[in-house]
């Protein structure tokens, strides 16, 4: 048999019990809140019918690293469905990853309404994967760079936030670290070993014997406060 609740007291969404003059206060203050939300919403509906490029919610405006040509292929590549041309001031969303995004661009023919999907920049995969969103090729780059360079993600996120750039997260900047560390170490090797082999083919003189005496010189250092190192002030340590 189901309890019979006292007049004073109410249960909530949740099922807890609480007194009924609470519960109205509570239930108000609710409808308030939500009648608010829903005024603000109108307001801002109304707002985005007057004015479409606001309610786009992707300003056109900031710095971004753009191949030119990557997108204008895209922008005139035009509509998949009907084919018609592709605006940029059409791009209703925005879609970052690092350096690159995607734009969402709505089509200019006002009957079609599809959303087309445009790179600014070039993209690749990992070697072995086919699935998941592509790679974009700028931030691979900026891995070699940053290796190169010889600093870590805060300064190239301190270089990027300079020029209004936004920046990119260090667990992303990583993995594309990763990515291009393996391939620079291959190439590392392979260089090498190339260079070991020209050097043998060199010393190498008329007799047919497998292994050949080269000449080697060799230097000291020490890494120096910062990145560089400097053979000229080495020492030899007995
Ligand atoms: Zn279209």
């Amino acid at each position: 048999m189901a309890a019979v609740l006292p007049a004073s007291v109410r249960r909530t969404d949740k099922g807890r019990f609480s007194k009924a003059k609470t519960f109205i206060r509570n239930k108000n203050a609710a409808n308030r809140l939500k009648a608010s939300w829903y005024a603000l919403e109108k307001q801002q509906n109304e707002k985005d019918e007057r004015d479409p490029e606001v309610c786009s919610g992707f300003p056109l405006r900031g710095r971004q690293v753009v191949e030119l040509n990557v997108l204008a292929e895209a922008l005139d590549g035009g509509c998949e469905a009907c084919g018609a041309a592709l605006r940029l001031s059409d791009c209703i969303k925005e879609t970052v990853s690092g350096l690159g995004s995607l734009l969402y661009i709505s089509c200019s023919n006002s009957e079609c309404g599809e959303t087309n999907t445009c790179r600014t920049n070039k993209t690749h995969r990992s070697i072995g994967t086919t699935r998941g969103r592509p790679i974009f090729d700028v931030n691979t780059k900026l891995a070699a760079g940053m290796l190169h360079a010889g600093i870590v993600p805060t300064h190239v996120n301190e270089l990027l936030s300079f020029i209004n750039i936004p920046s990119l997260g260090e667990s992303a900047l990583k993995a594309r670290e990763r990515e291009v560390g393996l391939q620079i170490e291959n190439l590392a090797k392979e260089s090498c070993l190339k260079g070991l082999e020209s050097e043998r083919s060199l010393w190498k003189d008329d007799s047919e014997k497998e292994n050949v005496e080269i000449g080697a010189s060799y230097d000291m250092g020490w890494k120096k406060r910062g990145k560089a190192r400097n053979s000229l002030t080495g020492t030899l340590q007995n």
